[in-house]
């Protein structure tokens, strides 16, 4: 359980600020979650005293940036359980590391008349990048569809899988709907047929406890931003079966073992994925946020947010001019909505001037949304930082939209 959450807010400096003179509430988690001091302090520690590039000096300050990168590859590796740290590999968030797979894995393993399968519900990020795949390959997007409650048809994958199907990329938790998907099943099912299988963890990460052994997932994607790290990280877990074989993405400075013009040979894992100057002051922060979470409880967090999605779905059914869109049996602290038939903008809008903050619009998410009939939704989204009182004043900022619009 967490306790005293006036303490924990307090880890939080932005949570005390206001907005247009009223108190923050920040409902808009899932697109990016605040930061603890612990983050802040950290990173502000190394650009004042130890901001030297890593890997490749042989002084003082490099030699720390380098330890304390590495140590972050290993807290990664502890939190989600990888066997070994050359299966986490830093990039620039979950976008960066769906691209990486779609580019590398795509260009050796995947060719024309080949399938790669998706689902109705991902993000633009889990869908584009296969999307050029298969436009660059002919190859072909087969799409799992969802039912009106938000769930996956598991029912439907069967006959989607075919001796043609080279991989199935889902996401762990909708970012739109808060659907918590039965990556198991998928998994399972897809191994049976020897397919490998990449799950967006954008959503899921900070909710719930990942672990990629058990899972048995074939690659795991997150960003730092939505776990209480720094925008520009985020992780690619692949297993090192699948990173070995798969060539280099991009090429540059450190993902080189030797580099002449008769022949270049590459480094080994993970750094043969980590062209360039990585954002290692970032890596360096998401790891402090990892520990943060750690020290936290990711059970606990799971549990405070559960209540929190518990007490608000209780409170926002009250409106009889709401509409959910996302009521699955599993879900994590997202619900989306739309008021008194109105445009989520104008409903956003106002909420703000509240110092209520939301998000509105397709959430990067338009099939989704084309599956609904509707252009967008408004999304509250919970952080364990969150408290009942503040979804009260969303019920009381939505009454007040109710009276402005009649
Ligand atoms: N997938 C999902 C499910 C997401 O929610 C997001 C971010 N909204 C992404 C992918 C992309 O994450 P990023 O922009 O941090 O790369």
């Amino acid at each position: 359980m967490i306790q005293n959450i006036k303490k924990i807010r307090e880890d939080f400096p932005i949570l005390s600020q206001t907005a247009y003179g009223k108190p923050l509430v920040y409902f808009d988690n899932a697109a990016t979650t605040q930061k603890p001091s612990t983050v802040l302090d950290i990173m502000d520690e190394y650009y004042k005293n130890y901001n030297g590039n890593i890997h490749r000096g042989v002084h003082f300050m490099s030699d720390k940036a380098t330890a304390g990168f590495e140590k972050a590859r290993k807290t990664v590796q502890k939190f989600i359980n990888a066997s070994s740290d050359r299966e986490i590999i830093f990039t620039s968030g979950t976008t960066g590391s769906i691209n990486l797979v779609a580019s590398s894995f795509g260009e050796k393993f995947v060719g024309e008349g080949d399938e790669i399968i998706v689902s109705e519900m991902e993000h633009h990020s889990n869908i584009v990048p296969w999307q050029l795949l298969c436009e660059r390959k002919k190859a072909v997007l087969k799409v799992i569809p969802f039912n009106l409650k938000g769930e996956l048809e598991y029912d439907k994958i069967p006959s989607l899988i075919s001796e043609k199907t080279k991989l199935i990329s889902v996401t762990h938790i909708s970012n739109a709907l808060g659907t918590v998907n039965d990556i198991r099943q998928i998994i399972g099912l897809a191994h049976k047929n020897n397919i490998p299988v990449l799950i967006d963890g954008a959503q899921a990460i900070q909710h719930l406890k990942v672990d990629v052994q058990e899972l048995d997932c074939d690659f795991y994607a997150f960003s730092g931003h939505k776990i209480y790290g720094p925008t520009g990280t985020g992780v690619l877990y692949g297993k090192e079966s699948w990173l070995e074989k798969m060539p280099p993405y991009q090429g540059g400075g450190e993902m080189i073992r030797k580099v002449s013009f008769k022949k270049t040979t590459f480094n080994d894992l993970p750094f043969k994925f980590e062209a360039g100057t990585p954002n290692y002051i970032g890596a360096i922060g998401m790891g402090a946020a990892i520990e943060y979470v750690q020290n936290l409880g990711i059970e606990n967090i799971a549990e405070a947010e559960n209540e929190l999605l518990n007490y608000g779905t209780k409170k926002l059914s009250e409106f009889e001019e709401i509409v959910f869109y996302g009521t699955a049996e599993k879900k994590a602290s997202v619900i989306s909505f739309l008021f008194n038939n109105l445009n989520p903008y104008d409903v956003g809008t106002i909420l703000d001037k509240l110092g209520i903050a939301v998000r509105t619009g397709t959430h990067c998410t338009e099939p989704l949304m084309e599956k609904f009939n509707i252009t967008g939704t408004v999304r509250a989204s919970f952080a364990f930082y969150n408290t009942k009182e503040e979804i009260d004043k969303l019920i009381e900022g939505l009454v007040k939209v109710k009276k402005l619009f009649g």
